[in-house]
């Protein structure tokens, strides 16, 4: 029994016909069983017959456009067998595909490694990996001088304490995030080192972290020392300075109008109570020459 190509369609890449090559005969004209195998199925979405693939001597896969809704560029691939020097073939398998243009779903992760920080919500549970690195137990000496010293002398400790690696990586994190590269430190008047709102932290991280305190500042925030706002404990205000938004208000560019009154009728009330401010609007006495209101005593 020869070997022949065993792709159906006439427009099959050559790729897929050098694959097909070594199929055996009886199975590469199996595409009727294998398409009936799928009718049968119950499935729909049979499409164009896109060529066979030999699996061994004995078997074979065909593989069918899956013209299903959601499942673009997916294929249909029936898998026959027949038995050495048989001419009966049976259908093995059906299965449906991705082809190599198809929509899949992004490779799977585990969610230990899908998890990314901010993710963690109230009542959610995160257990570190047996072997996380930035974890060493507390009986091995941490490096941090704070804690070695402590748990060695009451004979305590936790079970585990941050390994050099994990608080180098968490040095690392808090430098770039509050930080002396920030554009807010750069433009700061001081550096929160010399903060009244800066908060030390106790440890090997003394020297160059503490926490802000300052509600309106990166309160809660672990800062570098170096880093810095215009909060600062130390932050002046320049003399005369006001809110920009609004110009300050020069009386001196003022101009002052003389207003004359009307002289009162002979039927109005001689002596009557005046509008207030009404002395101040008979020109001649209420201002001098240059315009100026004078002043009276
Ligand atoms: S108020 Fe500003 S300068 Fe002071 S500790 Fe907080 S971030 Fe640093």
């Amino acid at each position: 029994m020869g070997a022949v190509s065993a792709v159906s369609s006439a427009d099959a890449p050559s790729a897929e016909r050098s694959a097909a090559a070594a199929v055996r005969p009886v199975l590469a004209d199996a595409v009727d069983v294998a398409r009936a195998a799928l009718d049968e199925l119950g499935e729909g979405g049979i499409g164009a017959h896109l060529g066979v693939t030999g699996e061994n001597d004995c078997a074979a896969t065909h593989r069918f456009v899956a013209d299903l809704p959601g499942y673009r560029g997916w294929q249909w691939a029936v898998v026959v067998a027949a038995a050495p020097e048989s001419d009966h073939v049976t259908v093995s398998e059906l299965v449906l595909l991705p082809g190599p243009d198809a929509l899949i779903a992004p490779e799977w992760l585990p969610w230990n490694e899908r998890i990314r920080p901010g993710d963690l919500g109230p009542g959610d549970l995160l257990a570190p990996t047996a072997d996380d690195p930035r974890l060493v137990p507390g009986y091995i000496e941490s490096g941090d001088p704070e804690v070695d010293d402590t748990a060695l002398e009451i004979g305590l400790g936790r079970r585990q304490v941050m390994s050099l690696e994990g608080r180098l990586d968490a040095a690392q994190r808090w430098f770039e995030g509050y930080g002396p590269d920030s554009e807010m430190a750069k433009a700061a008047p001081s550096t929160c080192l010399l903060c009244g709102f800066y908060l030390p932290l106790a440890g090997s991280l003394h020297a160059a972290f503490g926490v802000c305190g300052n509600e309106y500042a990166a309160d809660g925030h672990v800062v570098h020392s170096q880093y810095g706002c215009g909060a600062h404990s130390d932050t002046t205000l320049p003399t005369g300075a006001g809110s920009p938004r609004f110009e300050a208000y020069d009386d001196a560019a003022v101009e002052i109008v003389p207003i004359t009154r009307p002289e009162p009728k002979d039927d109005e009330t001689v002596g009557s109570e005046q509008p207030s401010g009404a002395a101040a609007t008979d020109g001649a006495a209420a201002t001098d020459d240059a315009g100026r209101p004078e002043q009276t005593d």
